[in-house]
This record gives C-alpha cells, sequence and structure tokens, in this order.
C-alpha cells in the first residue's frame, strides 16, 4: 500500500512549541527520512473560520503566517505539497456528502469538539459549521487516500471519527476510501505539551504559548514566568517534578551535551532531578538552563523566518503550485466518491445506456 502524509494546521495564529513537537518533528523527520508516495500539509483555513468567521482577517492573515512558520522549520517545498484548504473546492463537495454518514449526537459526543464547544462558549448555540468540522477533516485526510497523520493526541477523537466514516462510505457505496491512522509522537510528554501555565495544552486559543519566532527576551521573560512547585520556595526545599512544568519541557528538549554546554555541574538529567527532589536546586537555576536550550531551538528558525519575510513572493508561489498539485489528487478522488454513490451522469457513459434501457424495456 501507498504511504501518503497528510497533516494541517489551523491558520488562527503563529505556530507554538506545542505544534513543533507535537507534529511538525515528525513531518521533518519523515520528509528527511523519504520513505513516502505522497506528503501533504494544509493550511485549514476553512476550518479556522467555523469558529473565526467574524474575524476573517484574522485567518487571512495567518495563512501566511503558518506558511512562513512551515518554511522557517525547514517543511520542504521540493518534497512536500504544502496547500490552502479554500482553494480546493473538492474538499468541501466531499464533506457535504460525508455529512449523510454521520449522525448529530455522533459528533456531539466527540469529546475533542465538547472541551473546543465548552472552550469557545458555542455550548448555548453551536454553529452548525464548527459542529462539522470533523467530517470536513475527514474530508481533507480522504481526499488525498492520507493513511499516516502525524497530530498530538487533541487529534485522536477526530481520527476515529474520520474512520468511522470512511467504513460506513466503503460499506454503503463500495470500497472507495482508506482508512488514516493516528501517528503520535514516540515521547508521550510531546503528545500534548502543556502551556507556560502548566495548565493544559499550549494552545493558541489560551494564549500559553512560545511561539517558534519568539525573541530571545520574549522566550526568557516567559520561561522565568513558568509554573513549577509552589511549595519549592528556599533553594535548600525539596522540589516536585510532577506537574513542573520547567522539567516537562526539560524532559522534551533536554540533551545530555546541553548539560557539558550549560550546566556542567550535572552529568545529566536524572542527576538534575535527583537534585532538585532532594534540595540544593533553585528555580532561577532549571530556569535559565532550559531557557538556553530554547533559545538554542528557537534561534535558528526565528532567523530563517525573517529571512522568508523578505521573499513573500515565493512563499505565496510554493503555495499557488502547492494548490495546483492538490487539486489534481483531490479532484481525482472527487470523481471516484461521485461514481461510487452513483452520481456522474455525464462523464458515465452506462447512464444513457440503463435509462434507455428502462424506458424502452420497462418492466411491467
Ligand atoms: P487552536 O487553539 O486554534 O485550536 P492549536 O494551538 O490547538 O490552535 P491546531 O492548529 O489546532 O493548534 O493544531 C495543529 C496540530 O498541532 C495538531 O496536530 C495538534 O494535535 C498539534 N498540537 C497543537 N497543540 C499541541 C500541543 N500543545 N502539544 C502537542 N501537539 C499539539
Ligand atoms: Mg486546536
Amino acid at each position: 500500500m501507498k504511504k501518503i502524509i497528510l497533516t494541517g494546521d489551523r491558520p488562527t495564529g503563529k505556530l507554538h512549541l506545542g505544534h513543533f513537537v507535537g507534529s511538525i518533528r515528525n513531518r521533518l523527520k519523515l520528509q528527511n527520512e523519504g520513505n513516502y508516495d505522497e506528503m501533504y500539509i494544509m493550511i485549514a483555513d476553512d476550518q479556522a473560520l467555523t469558529d473565526n468567521f467574524d474575524n476573517p482577517k484574522k485567518v487571512r492573515d495567518n495563512v501566511m503566517e503558518v506558511a512562513l512558520d512551515y518554511l522557517a522549520c525547514g517543511i520542504d517545498p521540493s518534497k512536500v505539497t504544502i496547500f490552502i484548504q479554500s482553494e480546493i473546492p473538492a474538499l468541501t463537495e466531499l464533506t457535504f456528502y460525508y455529512m449523510n454518514l454521520v449522525t448529530l449526537s455522533r459528533l456531539l459526543r466527540n469529546p475533542t469538539v465538547k472541551s473546543e464547544v465548552k472552550l469557545r462558549g458555542f455550548e448555548e448555540s453551536i454553529p452548525s459549521g464548527f459542529l462539522n468540522y470533523p467530517v470536513s477533516q475527514t474530508a481533507d485526510i480522504t481526499a488525498f487516500k492520507a493513511n499516516i497523520i502525524p497530530v498530538g493526541d487533541d487529534q485522536l477523537p477526530m481520527i476515529e471519527q474520520a474512520r468511522e466514516i470512511v467504513h460506513s462510505f466503503n460499506r454503503v457505496y463500495g470500497d472507495t476510501l482508506v482508512e488514516p491512522n493516528a501517528l503520535l509522537p514516540d515521547k508521550e510528554v510531546c503528545r500534548r505539551l502543556p502551556g507556560i501555565d502548566g495548565k493544559a495544552k499550549m494552545s493558541k486559543s489560551l494564549g500559553n504559548c512560545i511561539y517558534l519566532d519568539d525573541s530571545d527576551e520574549e522566550i526568557k521573560k516567559k520561561v522565568m514566568q513558568m509554573y513549577t512547585d509552589p511549595d519549592h520556595v528556599k533553594v535548600s526545599d525539596p522540589g516536585k517534578i510532577e506537574g513542573n512544568v520547567v522539567f516537562t519541557y526539560l524532559d522534551v528538549f533536554c540533551e545530555d551535551k546541553h548539560f557539558k554546554q550549560y550546566l556542567p555541574e550535572y552529568q545529566n538529567l536524572t542527576d538534575l532531578k535527583e537534585h532538585y527532589q532532594k534540595g540544593g536546586v533553585g528555580d532561577v537555576t532549571i530556569k535559565q538552563f532550559l531557557n538556553n536550550i530554547l533559545c538554542e531551538v528557537i534561534k535558528p528558525i526565528r532567523e530563517r523566518k525573517r529571512e522568508l519575510e523578505n521573499n513573500l513572493d515565493y512563499v505565496l508561489d510554493v503555495l499557488k503550485k502547492g494548490v495546483e498539485k492538490a487539486n489534481l489528487k483531490a479532484n481525482e478522488t472527487l470523481k471516484e466518491v461521485k461514481e461510487h454513490i452513483g452520481i456522474d451522469y455525464f462523464t458515465n457513459p452506462n447512464y444513457l445506456e440503463e435509462m434507455k434501457e428502462k424506458y424502452q424495456n420497462p418492466k411491467d
């Protein structure tokens, strides 16, 4: 079976460290290993409009922002098709057909939809477009016959929903669509990176993010604000690791080489954790250490982004070429879908024959 990869992001803001460890790092790994047939990355502007319909400028502006972030992170347009969702009309058509295969109560039970409805204050009246976004996400995935979807764990209910729709479609209309599988990061903590407040996942909507183009000063300010252990008041106090965001981030980003460079008193993270738990390590020490590491991760991305900002014609051209390629593939799938449903009146010569047969040889 072909290996086809598809992922996307909502253009509702800049990309942050949660995107980086939850999805982008896996995309880069797949891209660089090259062991796939096709790879697509979608900027989901239609999906972003489902809860930002009254602020289209935000979505419009962030399409370029997200495209810049992708290229700055090292997504290579010669290997990956980057495209804008709203430019692919087949996706909207597919959504319409798939809506028949999902009940309202199933959509309302989707755990990610549930929590997002609450977060957005939609409990009283949910825009039907928003409620349907898992269906449109199924269209995005199946249009490209994608079977590998690198995502964070908030997307698991979406992939499950997509698999159900694929099953229903294939059962009702015959084998057409391909079942997708989520590809989660190996490390558990990367599947849902908490925000700097430690309360929930890092998310644009919650304003608890470190962005991939933050300046050294911004990174420092945010790291210094990070939630640690409220009972660790004096340096000599024993400190807790669990729920301590600084250690969560160190688990994700720290490598042994960083100790030699920035904190040579310790061999590795296990040593540092042991000492912190015993007492004798200050929060400022661990924060400064993390700050050095995060600055090192973000600096090259930020610098590439600043260069690309002077080359927006190139970025728009990448999107335009991606859209052309994506349309070819999505239109092919739409054609197949319509053939399987039987709504292919002009492209299927059998239609006329069938109708002639029906009217010329009536059964009774
Ligand atoms: P919004 O608040 O607008 O929903 P978001 O920050 O949740 O934005 P999305 O565009 O919805 O970002 O997510 C894009 C991808 O990044 C998804 O695959 C999602 O699982 C992943 N992702 C987002 N935030 C995190 C996080 N904190 N940890 C791990 N993965 C994440
Ligand atoms: Mg989200």
